[in-house]
């Protein structure tokens, strides 16, 4: 190779591939580097990350990137405080502190009827995302198949590549996302090996209900395959709209996984702290990549959790009337500029059709226009689909934010489409 690395002067192989950074300068350089793991390298930064540090920069409001602007519950914060303080701050146990496996083991058969034993059936982890990171390690083999839906929460098809899965998709369609009893049939097949699902759906807003879990469990007992199911939002549900844990359905609590965070249930997204429920034997072997992932979570949040848990039915409750609340107010603020609202029945996302307001660019150009011209950040939901002719005429807008923020936001989005 007649190349040399201009940094270290190694010589180049056919391997290397080519990249631009910054020099120790901050010289912008081209440079050849060893070729990294292709399942990753194709990914750019994501798009939350890219959103947010526009939105800082620009100065926008930013209703891109999912977190609340306040803080969840001051007792919460003052038990971690204290535990940080007293300790202990050593290594917890592997699986997860057994008063937080208690509280969860609580919270399931509270909320749902899910009786499970705290001991086996339940693993702590560093947030939701490396509870799927270790799910989808630790049940994929090379060559599986994973059923998916798009549009998809960023981190699942690295997490499922990386794994050696291979993806097959199931659309969901704005305004509704109804679920196609055709379309899903078509992604199984004898190699299915999993069904990834995350149901309330982000960035979509959907809840499955009865009949769409139906579909999906008889087509997982049929192929005799797995769920790992992401239910970070179960409290977040608004109307009549239930969440169902797919674990409830007959013949399924043997074959699915479910995942909570803390983050959403105690608006603390920076903390991390997941939880995932099952029987003995998958919880075993998920807990073998979990081991040697990040062996353990912080044990002061843990402590915390615990006692978030068993807070009463009011925290609950109070949680899903402040958001929904929130949502309408979102819904009818965005109807009022112009924009045409999908279906939200929880999450903290509702999705706007932006051909309403006359606007005959993508999403992501809408999105450019208006975090620079209106001073508000969304997040294009091309940015979530993977497949061909993605949808590309929809924007995500977060609304777990304190009223007076929304509120600018409705306005500033009020005033530039009078004005255009
Ligand atoms: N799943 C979904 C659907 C999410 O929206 C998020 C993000 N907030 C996560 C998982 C990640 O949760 P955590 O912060 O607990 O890792
Ligand atoms: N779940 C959040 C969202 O959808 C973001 C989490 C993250 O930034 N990774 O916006």
């Amino acid at each position: 190779c007649p190349f040399l690395c201009p940094y270290c002067l190694r010589p180049l192989t056919g391997k290397d591939m080519p990249v631009e950074i910054n020099d120790r300068k901050g010289r912008l350089r081209a440079a050849m580097v060893k070729q990294t793991n292709s399942a990753l390298s194709g990914f750019g930064t994501t798009i939350f990350e890219v959103m947010s540090a526009l939105a800082n920069e620009k100065g926008a409001i930013n209703l891109g990137q999912g977190f609340p602007d306040e803080d969840g519950p001051e007792d919460i914060r003052a038990i971690a405080a204290k535990a940080l303080m007293e300790g202990p701050n050593q290594y917890p146990p592997m699986m997860g502190t057994m008063e937080l496996r208690q509280a969860v083991a609580d919270h399931n058969h509270r909320f749902y009827g899910i009786a499970v034993n705290p001991e086996t059936d339940i693993l702590i982890t560093s947030g939701a995302t490396e509870a799927l990171n270790d799910s989808l390690m630790a049940l994929i083999e090379p060559g599986d198949e994973v059923v998916l839906f798009e549009p998809l929460y960023d981190c699942y098809l690295p997490l499922v590549l990386r794994a050696g899965g291979i993806p097959k998709f199931v659309r969901l369609d704005p305004p509704h996302w109804t679920l196609d009893a055709d379309r899903l049939a078509e992604a199984f097949s004898e190699k299915t090996k999993l069904v990834l699902l995350n149901t309330p759906m982000n960035p979509t807003g959907k809840v499955f209900n009865l009949d769409e879990l139906q579909m999906i469990t008889d087509r997982v007992l049929e192929n005799d395959a797995y769920v790992v199911c992401d239910e970070v939002y179960e409290h977040i549900v608004f109307g009549l709209s239930r969440h169902i844990p797919i674990a409830t359905f007959p013949g399924m609590g043997e074959r699915t996984v479910r995942i909570g965070s803390a983050g959403k249930t105690f608006s603390l997204t920076g903390w991390k702290v997941g939880y995932v429920t099952g029987c003995t034997e998958m919880i075993a072997r998920i807990a073998k990549a979990h081991q040697f992932v990040t062996f353990t979570t912080p044990p002061a949040l843990q402590h915390a959790v615990a006692y978030g848990l068993n807070k009463d039915d009011d925290y609950y409750e109070t949680l899903r009337e402040d958001m929904q609340a929130k949502r309408n107010f979102m819904k009818f603020g965005l109807e009022s500029a112009g924009l045409q609202t999908a279906d939200c029945d929880g999450t903290y996302f509702i999705n706007a059709d932006i051909r309403a307001s006359g606007f005959k660019g993508t999403d992501a150009e809408f999105c450019q226009l208006i975090i620079e011209q209106a001073g508000v950040a969304a997040l294009p939901v091309s940015a979530f689909y993977t497949s061909d002719n993605a949808v590309d005429h929809f924007v995500r807008f977060c609304f777990c934010k304190k009223e007076q923020v929304l509120s600018d936001a409705v306005s500033r989005l009020n005033d530039f489409f009078s004005n255009n």
